[in-house]
Parts: C-alpha cells; structure tokens; sequence
C-alpha cells in the first residue's frame, strides 16, 4: 500500500448519537482529496480535515454537470474487525462512470488505498449499532474554470464519510412503489448507465410526484416505449413470478448495480434459476392478477433489499406479498448482511477485512 500523506484534524467533531444517525447527515473529521490536471494527472492523494472547498465559479461543474459518484460502506464485523464489501467493484464502476462523462480514469488500486487509508484514520466513527455503518462517498468533479463546452483538463476527486443508522430501525419491511408513465430516468445511448448526478437531477421530480401520492419510490419504465421495467429509484429490481426470479436485463439504460449482481449469484448458489431479461408492466400486473407474482424486491448498497409491498401504476394497484416481505427478500438481507458484519461464511471473497 503506497503511503498517503495525512494532515490532521486539530479540532476533531463531536460525534453524533448512534440511535440518531439517519443517513448522511454527519461527516466525520476527515477526507480524502486528489486534483488531476492535464500535465500532471491524477497526483498527490491526502488525507485533510473536513471542510468546505473553494471553487470557481465559472468551475466546470457547475455548468455542464460533468461529476461521477460512488456509494459504498465500511462495517463493524461481530469480532471487532472493519470490512468493506466488493470495493474493487466500486473503484470499476467509478471509472466506467468517468469514462461515459468524459472525466479521467484513476488508478483504482491507489484510490482503494486512500480509502481504507481514509476509513482507518476515522475508524472511532464507524457506529457498532447492529445494522449501522460507516457511508463512504467517493466523488469526482470538474474544477476547470471556463464556460466553453468540452471535457475539462482539471477535476476533484473527494471521498467523504458518513456515519448511517440502519436503513429499517424497526427491521426489514415493504415500501409501496409508484409506477412513473410520464417521466423517465435514462434511455439507451444516454447516461443511464453510469452514476452521475444528471440522472438523479432528473430523477427528482418524479420522486416528489409518488411522494405526494403517498408512495416512497418511483419505479421507472424504459425511456421509449415506457413499457419495460427499468429501476426502482436508486435500486436494481428483482421479482419472482412462477417460481422463476426475472431482473430486467442491462439494456444499456440501467445501472448495473453491484448488490444486484451479488444478488444473482447467491440465488444461483441456492439453486434459483434467474432470467435476465425484459419485463413489461403490463406482464407483472397480469402476472399479480393471475396470482402468480410472488416477490418484489428491489436492491441497492443503501438498504440492502427492500422488500415491495405495493406497487401503482395508473389507476391500478397491487398488492405483493400480502404487503409482507417475501420469504427471498428476507432470505438475501439475511445472507448478505451477515456476510457484511461477519457472521456468515464469505464463499466469494467478498468481505475485505481493512482493520
Ligand atoms: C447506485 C445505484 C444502484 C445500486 O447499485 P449498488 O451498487 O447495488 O449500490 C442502482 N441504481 C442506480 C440508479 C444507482 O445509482
């Protein structure tokens, strides 16, 4: 591991009380920062105190949106050990994410060193709290002053850290989805595929739209014909319908989310047979009347699984599950956290002890 310089927090924070994380409210004392510049590239990762930047405001940016993002999370393991999850997955995307955008691609060994640097110099924040953990936000931005419109030749990365709660304080339970037939997140060809803020931007109306009607998350369709499953929100979806578990397939407007893919492979491993393919709505809501849509579940680094219960799409809706979570949901946030925290067997290697 190459050394990072550190310059240290003098005037350490507070740190919050654990039964009121929430997620990304606090930050903890410190972050990692690495400038590129056209003749330097990336250079010179450290480790300083957490605080505001100065910016341009002519910075790139701020204009033309050129920022890729990251999501993933640090645990505590039941013998006192820290873990991150499948990292080497998440420096990947950040760079097939930068490449869509045009930004420069990292050394994703040397940022996967600064982080678990970063982790360990702050590891007093890590919360112990059953499902809690430490958020760890990886992040790159277009620094360049300048409004012309090309790619820029100076960017930012940062990784902040926020200490979270447990996304179901009162255990893992459905949400209700609310089907967007006007709207939509991506389209092939766009950025779909990549996790940046534009999609999210664009994301955001929707969201407030089910959130008046009393639903917690959008569920997006495909952007041409607004008739195959996409997302749900932030999350890759999943369900079962005659037995058979059906994620729709990545069409090149979709995230390829990591939780998904860990997801296939332990249903594989338990014998499921899962199908990559198209589903359309209309196939799902028939399936629910036919009474053979058994699971709905949607799957994402924040919550894990989240297990849904109800599902509107125009002046239809469903039930799922009884509005229970699923006997799968249960069983692959089960697996899957406890493969986090350490309290289940790791048959792929994808704990990394880092403490
Ligand atoms: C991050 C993200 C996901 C989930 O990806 P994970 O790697 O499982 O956390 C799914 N969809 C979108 C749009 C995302 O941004």
């Amino acid at each position: 591991m190459k050394e990072i310089k550190v310059i240290r927090n003098e005037q350490p924070k507070t740190k919050p009380d654990g039964d009121r994380l929430g997620f990304g409210k606090y930050f903890t004392d410190h972050m990692l920062v690495m400038d590129y510049s056209a003749d330097q590239g990336w250079h010179e990762p450290m480790i300083v105190p957490y605080g505001p930047i100065t910016l341009d405001p002519s910075a790139m940016v701020f204009h033309y949106g050129q920022e890729v993002f990251e999501g993933m999370k640090a645990y505590k393991t039941a013998d006192g050990h820290v873990c991150l999850f499948r990292p080497d997955a998440n420096m990947h995307r950040l760079n097939q994410s930068s490449e869509r955008i045009s930004i420069p691609e990292v050394d994703e060994e040397l940022l996967l060193d600064g982080i678990i640097a970063l982790v360990r110099e702050d590891q007093d924040w890590i919360p112990d709290g059953a499902e809690s953990s430490l958020y760890i936000r990886p992040f790159i931005i277009a620094t360049e002053p300048g409004l012309g419109v090309r790619a820029a030749r100076e960017y930012k990365l940062m990784v902040i850290l926020s200490p979270s709660g447990s996304y179901y304080p009162e255990g893992i339970h459905p949400v209700s989805i609310f089907v967007e037939n006007q709207y939509v997140r991506a389209v092939r060809g766009g950025t779909g595929t990549a996790k940046t803020a534009g999609n999210y931007a664009s994301g955001i109306k929707a969201q407030e739209i089910a959130q008046k009607e009393g639903y917690s998350q959008v569920l997006w369709l495909d952007g041409v014909e607004k008739k195959y499953i996409e997302e749900v929100g932030s999350m890759n979806v999943f369900f079962k319908i005659s037995g058979e578990i059906v994620t729709p397939e990545l069409s090149g407007s979709i995230l390829a989310g990591i939780t998904r893919d860990s997801v296939i492979r332990l249903l594989q491993s338990w014998g499921h047979q899962v199908t990559e393919r198209k589903i359309s709505v209309e196939e799902l809501f028939a399936a629910s009347s036919a009474g053979t849509l058994e699971e709905a579940f949607g799957t994402g680094t924040a919550a894990v699984i989240s297990p849904i219960g109800k599902m509107k799409w125009d002046s239809e809706e469903i039930t799922i599950s009884g509005g229970h979570t699923g006997e799968i949901s249960k069983k692959l946030y089960d697996t899957i956290t406890g493969i986090q925290k350490g309290v289940l067997e790791d048959p792929f290697g994808w704990r990394k002890v880092i403490l």
